[in-house]
């Protein structure tokens, strides 16, 4: 079992005994799935009789519920056990994703991260106030959709986001120091977590998507482009909370002559040559739509892919990455560009920081984030990612 404990998301790990019993308690059944009150101790390392504690408290307030009693092993003899489990009959989780120009997605999930409703609505969110009163009432839309009481909202927004859901700067949106979390609390009547999307997605990837996070770097391009880190099972968020903001390096500068991506462009941020204005996925439809010939198209993005190769390139030897998940438009990451991206970093790394490199497009896609808001609600209410 990987050990996913140590979230350094939300809130500051529980203190007291208790609270870590619980949360060692539903660690272990929603990362290993049902067990029997003796497994768990086992597991756990705690008592029986604290176990059985546990799972009575749990039990009581609708966490936990009893399974019936487990399949004998073959050759074994004795009683059977009753298994213990996740319920999926007195709670939920919601989740909100504004990851994606142009629409709001939602679900609402089982405590195990099951999706069990869908919601998408077209639609450019509104700048400042506005905004927020539609994306309030778009969250209301979804909460009432629950068919179990609601534990919490995640939600994974565009910009740079404090530890207590503040989004302190997201220019596309108009959002300057919001305390978006505590705003959607008051709205909603529940607990609502707000984290950046890229922390979102790598969080996603990391508990749903397969990664093992000991050096995982979550790549998402979108309308920007921006990255999540997760180091030894925990999310990296930086000095300033701004970790993984690499949309704004600049990778084509004034005195570079590149016959194949021209000039530098100008980016939102107002400077030229920001990696997102090469690499966000209007940037890379508009240069693909702007060439005739196939030829053209892949020397283009092979370009593209090998700016990129050389942002990363620093990042997976400082931080010796061994994952690099990205999503976006997947018909152009898959081929010539992120194998370009994967030939520059190990041109430029030796060979012990490149070795376990694994490069490729996550299998959560645009869902990633929407996962990993959910992360949020579970790590945040119980201890538990
Ligand atoms: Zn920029």
């Amino acid at each position: 079992m990987i050990n996913r404990e140590l979230r350094s998301i939300g809130k500051a790990l529980p203190a007291s005994a208790r609270a870590h019993n619980r949360s060692v308690v539903l660690q272990q059944l929603f990362g290993s799935g049902p067990g029997s009150r003796a497994e768990l101790a086992r597991t756990t390392g705690l008592t029986r009789v604290t176990v059985s504690a546990v799972v009575e408290e749990l039990s009581a307030e609708g966490f936990v519920t009893d399974l019936g009693l487990a399949q004998s092993e073959p050759g074994k003899v004795g009683k059977k056990a009753t298994l213990v489990g996740l319920s999926d009959q007195h709670w939920q989780l919601a989740s909100i994703s504004l990851t994606n120009e142009g629409v709001l997605t939602g679900a609402i999930l089982t405590l195990t991260g099951e999706v069990v409703h869908r919601h998408s609505e077209a639609g450019r969110l509104p700048a400042g106030q506005t905004g927020l009163d539609a994306l309030t009432e778009f969250c209301r839309r979804v909460v009432q959709t629950a068919d179990h009481r609601i534990l919490g909202v995640g939600v994974s927004s565009p910009g740079i986001v404090s530890p207590d859901g503040v989004v302190e700067e997201a220019p596309n949106r108009g959002w300057h120091d919001l305390p978006l979390a505590r705003d959607l609390t008051d709205a909603l009547g529940v607990p609502v977590l707000v984290a950046n999307d890229a922390n979102c997605a790598a969080l996603g990837e990391f508990t749903f998507g397969g990664a093992d996070g000991s050096g995982l770097l979550r790549l998402v391009i979108g309308y920007g482009v921006g990255a999540g880190l997760v180091s030894g099972g925990v999310l990296l968020r930086g000095g300033r909370d701004a970790a993984g903001e690499i949309g704004h390096v600049t990778v084509v500068d004034e005195r570079d002559d590149d016959e194949v991506l021209g000039a530098p462009i100008m980016c939102a941020c107002g400077r030229r040559g920001c990696l997102e204005t090469l690499l966000a996925t209007p940037a890379l439809r508009r240069a693909m739509a702007g060439l005739d010939t196939d030829e053209a198209r892949q020397r283009h993005l092979r370009a593209v892919g090998q700016r990129l190769g050389r942002v990363l390139a620093p990042v997976v030897a400082t931080l010796n990455i061994t994952e690099l998940v990205v999503s976006g438009p997947d018909d152009l990451l898959r081929g010539p560009l992120l194998a370009e991206t994967r030939a520059t970093i190990i041109a430029r790394t030796l060979p012990r920081s490149h070795r376990a490199l694994s490069v490729g497009v996550s299998r959560l896609g645009d869902e990633g984030a929407l996962r990993g808001a959910a992360v949020l609600v579970l790590s945040d209410r119980l201890g538990i990612a």
